[in-house]
């Protein structure tokens, strides 16, 4: 199983970058020939390609210049020069000032990069040959060491008159006692040669413990992450309110990474090469900037700790207005709710590090006709917005079959006042399903169910106006949109 495939790699977005990039990569390559390397091609030329787009140049303020003479001597617009270069109304120019100037054709020496996470801005400005200082100086920035947020947009100016990113090439190694560079080499199925000359070492240095290497290696790109850290993807780079985030981290010493979003703390799991967290974004969840912190687990010391900082957006919920009986009044008291919400809180923040489910999840219906969405707003008999609602409503008639939408373990399967005749599964990494309101369950706490397995019967039951089946999925006890995981594969 290879879930990183369905992580979003969170790559560096560079002008130009999909075309200059492998050219570049030549380039890299030819400045030190590996020892018995065969004849390299030529060098391209990076502004060759004529598909490629145009690269923005630079342009120092010379003067009595304003941007209305600059805008006008380079063919562009004023309000371009501005959004580029981050210039508020009534900023002044200062004679040698650099400014980006958009669309250009000349000089490749200007770009504009994305954060991704675990970026700092001294590995940013490393990657393009610049200072900190200059890219401090080019985005305005008024502090010398600012909050990045990913997905961020800065514009860079780079010294080595390339536009491109240098990122960090081969997987990293630490030496280990008793290494050498033929060993090394051997184990990674490459000459010691190309190793030695992939490091700046001569062929026969001799390596040291705790020493950093890297293992060339083609196809990978790393970034340059604090120290400890291999990689680090994240699903979206912007977070939704009821929606679910997932990270995976992969790091160089051996141990569990720990972390939190906002006051949340993660779980991480083993998947494959690294680890991987499931996050929930409560529906109520305050839109903002959060910190996403990660720790090593290492006892030595060695992790940095990985800070990222990630936008929270409002979701699209309606507001439901939803009238009930005089028999069912009784079942409103927010006491009654708030001790079965505490009561289900038991089962559903148990965490297991057996993922038991694999790819997306089925409908629990066969055929749905969603009544409620997730996250609507709700207000009973006319009273306060003080709840949302929490799973999907899907409208069925008494009796339909109701399916797992995916692999778990029964955990739960009795009544309960409010929702009715329950039955929760849990799927692993923090993940449960709740099908509520049933007529009957088909299951107990203990099965293990397949995705498509019967296990109930849609029904009324509890605080009810009609037969439907509601449809929850929280991430150690957070709601989360369900509809979300029957499009996309977490983690
Ligand atoms: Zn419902």
């Amino acid at each position: 199983m290879d879930n990183r495939r369905h992580i979003l790699i969170i790559s560096v977005l560079i002008v130009g970058l999909a075309a200059a990039f492998f050219p570049l990569r030549l380039l890299a390559q030819t400045a030190e020939p590996a020892q018995g390397a065969t004849p390299a091609p030529p060098p391209v030329e990076v502004t060759s390609d004529p598909n490629a787009p145009p690269i923005p140049r630079v342009h120092a303020v010379q003067d009595g210049e304003n941007l209305t003479i600059i805008a006008t001597n380079f063919g562009v617009t004023v309000e371009d020069i501005m959004a580029i270069n981050n210039l508020a109304n009534g900023d002044l120019l200062q004679v040698g000032q650099e400014l980006i100037i958009p669309g250009g054709t000349g000089e490749a020496i200007a770009t504009a990069y994305a954060v991704a996470p675990g970026d700092t801005l001294a590995g940013i400005a490393a990657a393009f040959n610049t200072s900190s200082a200059d890219v401090v100086a080019t985005n305005r920035l008024i502090i010398d060491n600012p909050p990045l947020i990913v997905g961020q947009q800065v514009p860079i100016i780079s010294r080595s008159g390339s536009a491109a990113a240098r990122p960090v090439h081969g997987r990293p190694y630490l030496v280990e006692s008793g290494d050498t560079l033929l060993l090394v080499a051997a184990r990674n199925g490459i000459s010691p040669s190309e190793l030695a000359a992939a490091n700046g070492l001569a062929s026969d240095a001799y390596l040291f413990p705790g020493q950093r290497l890297r293992i060339p290696d083609e196809e990978a790109i790393y970034r340059d992450l604090p120290q400890g850290w291999v990689d680090v993807r994240l699903s979206a780079p912007i977070t939704t309110q009821g929606s679910t985030l997932s990270i995976f981290v992969e790091n160089l010493m051996p141990g569990t990474p720990a972390g939190r979003f906002g006051q949340q703390a993660l779980h991480f799991s083993p998947d494959g090469e690294g680890y991987v967290a499931l996050i929930g974004i409560d529906a109520f969840e305050e839109p903002g900037t959060y910190d996403l912190e990660i720790s090593g687990g290492d006892e030595r010391g060695l992790w940095a700790p990985l800070r990222i900082q990630l936008p929270l957006v409002e979701g699209a919920f309606d507001t439901q207005y939803i009238e009930v009986g005089e028999a069912l009044d009784g079942l409103l008291d927010p006491e009654m709710r708030a001790s079965e919400d505490e009561f289900l809180k038991t089962i559903y923040a148990d965490f297991s590090e057996d993922q038991r489910w694999e790819g997306i999840f089925q409908t629990p219906l066969t055929t749905t006709i969603v009544s409620a969405a997730y996250g609507g707003r709700r207000s009973y008999n006319g009273g306060p917005i003080e709840i949302y609602h929490t799973g999907i409503d899907y409208a069925a008639a008494e009796g339909t079959t109701v399916l797992a939408p995916a692999g778990g373990v029964v955990v739960f399967s009795a009544p309960l006042e409010l929702r009715g005749n329950v039955i929760i599964i849990d799927h692993g990494l923090g993940v449960m399903t709740g099908y509520y309101h049933l007529l009957e369950s088909l299951v107990k706490p203990g099965d293990n169910v397949t995705a498509g397995q019967p296990i109930g019967r849609v029904g009324s039951t509890g605080l009810s106006t009609g037969a439907h089946l509601h449809w929850d999925l929280r991430i150690m006890d957070i709601t989360v949109d369900p509809a979300l995981w029957t499009q996309q594969a977490f983690p």
